[in-house]
């Protein structure tokens, strides 16, 4: 187990997606724990459900690494993804998490750099301008979260199926949001965006508009 621990400990220094916005929105803080995040410079937010937790990325994600390891939160140092659990229980070899982190993180880098808001036409509308500002900001300070953009990028786009074509590159955007979805889902978390996000494409490729482009 001990060997286990140090392989899952290396495969985590080089991966840091559950701290970079990749994998969440944001990480639960310890009831009581938002002193202790503010005197780390890590400002705390209230969640939807009332509960305190910090936006991602992390302000401490140092490339892949934590800069604050020994003194993380209580949340940094209890989880493990699916991943990380596989490799502690001796069921993923180290070769294959590594393998696993590294097509993840070459999605995501692909998936942040290549953000559709960049597409976006100025007044398309208060709300879709309001969340391209929104985006656009947190691209431009180092503070992108992916997470929150995917959900962002299926509300816009199921609304838009609804009522006029998607255009083909918002298509071939969410095939690649599905395809790396679809890799975080069977080795990191669960997430209903898999079900969401496969419905979605379905819809648009069935859409009317869609068929005579
Ligand atoms: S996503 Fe998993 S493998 Fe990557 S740093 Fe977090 S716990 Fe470790
Ligand atoms: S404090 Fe360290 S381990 Fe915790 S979210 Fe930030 S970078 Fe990750």
């Amino acid at each position: 187990m001990d060997d286990n621990f140090s392989l899952a400990s290396e495969v985590c220094k080089n991966c840091g997606l559950c701290c970079s916005g990749a994998l969440f929105g944001n990480a639960p803080l310890q009831e009581g724990e938002e002193t202790l995040a503010t005197e780390l410079g890590i400002k705390p937010v209230v969640d939807e459900d009332g509960s305190g937790a910090f936006n991602l990325p992390c302000p401490h994600l140092d490339g892949t690494a934590c800069s604050i390891y020994p003194d993380r939160l209580h949340v940094c140092g209890d989880y493990h993804c699916l991943l990380s659990s596989s490799v502690l229980e001796g069921e993923t070899s180290y070769e294959d998490a590594v393998n696993y982190v590294e097509s993840a993180k070459e999605q995501a880098e692909w998936l942040i750099e290549n953000a559709a808001y960049k597409n976006l036409k100025q007044g398309e509308g208060l709300t879709l301008s309001d969340y391209q500002a929104f985006f656009k900001a947190e691209y431009d300070e180092g503070q992108f979260n992916l997470r929150y953009y995917q959900n962002y990028f299926l509300y816009k786009l199921q609304v838009q199926v609804q009522e006029e074509p998607v255009s083909k590159e918002d298509l071939a955007y969410a095939k690649k949001t599905l395809e790396y979805i679809k890799l975080i889902n069977g080795n990191f978390r669960e997430t209903s965006m898999l079900e969401d996000y496969t419905q979605l494409i379905i819809d648009i490729e069935n859409q009317d508009f869609n068929a005579e482009n």
